[in-house]
């Protein structure tokens, strides 16, 4: 955790691994320990149709988690839903039901909704613009990254929805299955007055989170709102994202002309944008990921 320039806390978790009690590789003690032993102030163990207990260890804050999949084959849609901090046991003989449903049934138990791993399902906007109450999707999800897949980024996915006016804010997550690298790179900072496992639905719901693997950062619009503002500790490189197609000042790099490191980017806004997002990387490749925020009302 750490507290911002304004006072407010942010706190570090995953919330998103496996364990033995599906098909992760490690035990929910030695998965506790690694992420506890890793500086995480939260973490969800979310096992396929197994829910996982509420506060099962003094090490760090565990809330309920679980997934759920209806995996037909891809044109008629493989989704992974995340359900994260129900307070009622999820209705795991439903298996079969659709992605709404397991949404529906999740949210009926009092927990958040998250779209896992969108690129990894090869799920196209189409797919997933009907798709009501998800309060965030995974942008980046470490597992599948090398060496036991290889599309992990998202964010493709996520600027073709914005670009059709759904701006889904963004989470990174581990989905750590063998705890052989796949563990303790891809999390959220999510900022609460209190940590437990009722603010944490809230604050998920409200958007008040952001994606990391390290990286922090904070911004502003101007005045005017005619620009956005990033600051942050020393990058390599801060991306803005948007809908249009040609922008020529939305890369800040060395090659750019721009002075390393980079612990400021400014970006004016172009006359046809209704969306932006920006992504920031560390010297060491780490990545932190702002969700899709709205232009509409500027
Ligand atoms: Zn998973």
């Amino acid at each position: 955790m750490y507290t911002d320039e304004k006072g407010f806390v942010w706190y570090k978790g995953n919330i998103h691994t496996h364990t033995t009690r599906s098909d992760g590789k490690r035990s929910p003690d030695e998965v506790i320990d690694i992420y506890a032993d890793n500086g995480y102030d939260f973490l969800v163990l979310t096992d396929h149709w197994r829910q996982s207990p509420d506060n099962e260890s003094e090490r760090l804050l565990t809330i309920p988690g679980i997934e759920l999949d209806c995996s037909p084959n891809v044109l008629d849609g493989i989704f992974h839903i995340v359900g994260v901090g129900m307070d009622k046991e999820v209705d795991t003989s439903k298996r079969g039901i659709g992605a709404q449903e397991m949404i529906d049934e999740i949210r009926r138990c009092g927990g958040a909704a998250i779209l896992a791993h969108p690129a990894w399902s090869l799920n196209t906007p189409e797919m997933i613009l009907p798709l009501k109450n998800i309060c965030a999707l995974e942008i980046y999800n470490t597992v599948s990254d090398k060496p036991h897949n290889a599309r992990p980024d998202s964010s493709l996915i996520s600027d073709m929805l914005s670009s059709r006016g759904r701006m889904i804010p963004v989470v990174a997550t581990d989905d750590a299955h063998f705890y052989d690298g796949d563990q303790c790179k891809s999390f959220i900072y999510l900022k609460t007055d209190v940590l437990d496992r009722r603010h944490i639905v809230a604050a998920l719901e409200q958007g008040n989170f952001y994606a990391s693997q390290g990286p922090r950062f904070s911004y502003e619009f101007s005045a005017d709102k005619k620009s956005i503002k990033v600051r942050c500790a020393d990058a390599r490189e801060v991306a803005f994202f948007s809908d249009a197609v040609w922008s020529a000042d939305r890369v800040f790099c060395e090659a750019k002309g721009n002075k390393l490191p980079i612990n400021e980017a400014e970006y004016r806004f172009k006359s046809n944008e209704t969306f932006i997002r920006f992504e920031i990387t560390d010297f060491e490749g780490r990545k932190a990921w702002s969700s899709p925020i709205s232009l509409s009302d500027f």
